[in-house]
């Protein structure tokens, strides 16, 4: 059973802000990887993981993508299995001694870029296996020896099925996006990889959200782990500014690229609550003569690929993304989101528009509305306490309305527009629908309460997600220069 003990105090339990990296006697060669990076100050999550992940203590973390939960987890990695590095060319020197597994290959590809980037100075070796690509490549890698292995959870039993991994030796496994990994029906696979491992080894496991079969999974592999949080912020950026444009359901496609047209938008993501939706806003717009492309789950991996790149490289200039799809993004310095659909739940609202407005940069955030969207609509403007302006999107005539009628939203929901998180959230509301209230599991929205024996304070709320502003600025966003601000 899952004994969730509180942070105990250390040397380090600081604020994020008083700690530096080299507080926490890493290598030189991992510091010098850190400066390389721009990395000045540790995040709250990496200021409270990398301490208790060095002790070698099992980690139950609640974080998301963008608060820089990734080096918290590989940073002490790298400097405990530092002990085993070695340049010898046997592959047997270099067993698989860190498994760390993610839900997409998006996320995999990008934990594995900065586990490279991290270990860079070290003899340690890294690769990332993950699924829709030649397995041949991803054999060639494995077969020379690596002590890090970033993995999707189908591919790794490919290759263990293969014979061309062997992770008896695997000490430490990390399960990143855990939520996530349960809700695209990853379990049995987890189970089954879980028990080709060694019963003695560390396990961190982070997720946005706490649900019950999350918390039963942590109870059936961590071993007494500590509670690392750092705390959502409901709050949105007075750098953003909220506008609202209310259309007709018919005439939202049209909306959506009189907006770019108008404002001459160059970079822009544009949130759909459907796969479906996504792709046929995105046929819409290249109709348009909009450089645009659409990102799900339905996509292949080289499409996603593709259309991540050119929209990196600005080729593609909007990326219309449904939520599970724009989650583990590093897409920063967005000057403009925009809401096609209000999202189901009220925190996405907060996390989509926190994608613009960093690093001190104003940013908008446009969304249309419907008649049938109040409801979504009180509880954002409930949760993030204040009223979103509503203007009028002057000079719009919807031009292919009249070709293009959408079918009654039921019928138009139910023709195989299914949403990415799974069966919680598979239809679109239809008049009438209660939008699914608590997506987030009420224990974990608890504010964290040490034990008696604890005296951490609770770590600065941290919604916003990946930055690649300037490293400084990007660390002040995540937390990680508060000193220097106060
Ligand atoms: P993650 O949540 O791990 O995906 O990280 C989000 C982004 O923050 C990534 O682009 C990281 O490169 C960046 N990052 C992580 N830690 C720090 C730090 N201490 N200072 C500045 N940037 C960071």
């Amino acid at each position: 059973m899952t004994d969730t003990k509180s942070h105990t105090p250390s040397p380090t339990d600081q604020t994020a802000a008083q700690v530096r990296f080299e507080d926490f006697g890493l290598s030189p060669d991992i510091l010098r990887a850190l400066t390389e990076q721009g990395y000045v100050h540790p995040t709250p999550i990496q200021a409270q993981a990398i301490p208790v992940v060095l002790q070698g203590k099992d980690v139950m973390g609640a974080a998301q993508t963008g608060t820089g939960k990734t080096a918290g987890f590989s940073l002490p990695i790298i400097q405990r299995l530092l002990a085993h590095a070695n340049s010898s060319a046997s592959p047997a020197r270099h067993p698989v001694r860190a498994l760390i597994l993610t839900p997409t290959r998006e996320l995999a590809d990008q934990v594995a870029e900065n586990v490279k980037a991290y270990s860079r100075f070290t003899p340690l070796r890294s690769t990332v296996v993950f699924g829709g690509v030649d397995m041949n490549p991803q054999t060639a890698a494995l077969r020379v020896g690596v002590e890090i292995v970033i993995a999707t959870p189908g591919r790794l039993l490919d290759h263990v099925q293969q014979k061309t991994i062997n992770l008896s030796q695997t000490q430490i496994l990390v399960m990143d996006e855990a939520d996530r990994m349960l809700d695209m029906g990853f379990l049995p696979d987890l189970q089954r990889i879980i028990n080709l491992l060694p019963k003695q080894r560390q396990n961190l496991m982070f997720s946005a959200t706490f649900s019950p079969e999350i918390k039963k999974l942590a109870a059936s592999f961590l071993n007494q782990p500590q509670t690392i949080e750092v705390a959502r912020s409901n709050a949105t950026s007075d750098n953003v500014t909220q506008i609202l444009y209310k259309v007709s359901e018919e005439e939202k496609r049209d909306a959506v690229s009189f907006i770019i047209r108008e404002r001459g938008l160059k970079q822009v993501i544009v949130f759909s609550n459907t796969k479906i939706g996504a792709s046929r806003l995105a046929v819409h717009l290249v109709k348009q003569g909009v450089k645009a492309a659409a990102i799900h789950g339905d996509k292949s991996q080289n499409e996603r690929m593709v259309a991540l790149e050119d929209f990196k490289r600005g080729e593609v200039e909007v990326l219309v993304a449904t939520d599970v799809a724009a989650r583990g993004l590093d897409i920063s310095e967005m000057p403009c989101v925009i809401n096609f659909d209000l999202p189901y739940n009220a925190e996405d609202y907060v996390h989509r528009i926190g994608r613009t407005g960093r690093a001190g940069a104003k940013g908008d955030a446009i969304s249309l509305h419907t008649d049938q969207d109040e409801r979504l609509l009180v509880d954002i403007e409930k949760l993030i306490k204040q009223k979103i302006v509503r203007l009028q999107l002057s000079g719009f005539v919807a031009t292919s309305v009249h070709t293009e009628r959408a079918k009654p939203t039921r019928e138009r929901f139910d023709s195989g527009s299914r949403h990415e998180s799974g069966s919680r959230h598979d239809a679109r509301p239809a008049r009438g629908y209660q939008p699914p209230r608590e997506k987030v599991d009420p224990w974990f929205l608890k504010p964290y309460t040490p034990s008696t024996t604890a005296t951490l304070p609770v770590a600065t709320a941290q919604t916003e997600e990946a930055s690649a502003a300037k490293p400084q600025k990007r660390a002040a966003l995540l937390g990680g220069l508060l000193k220097a601000r106060s």
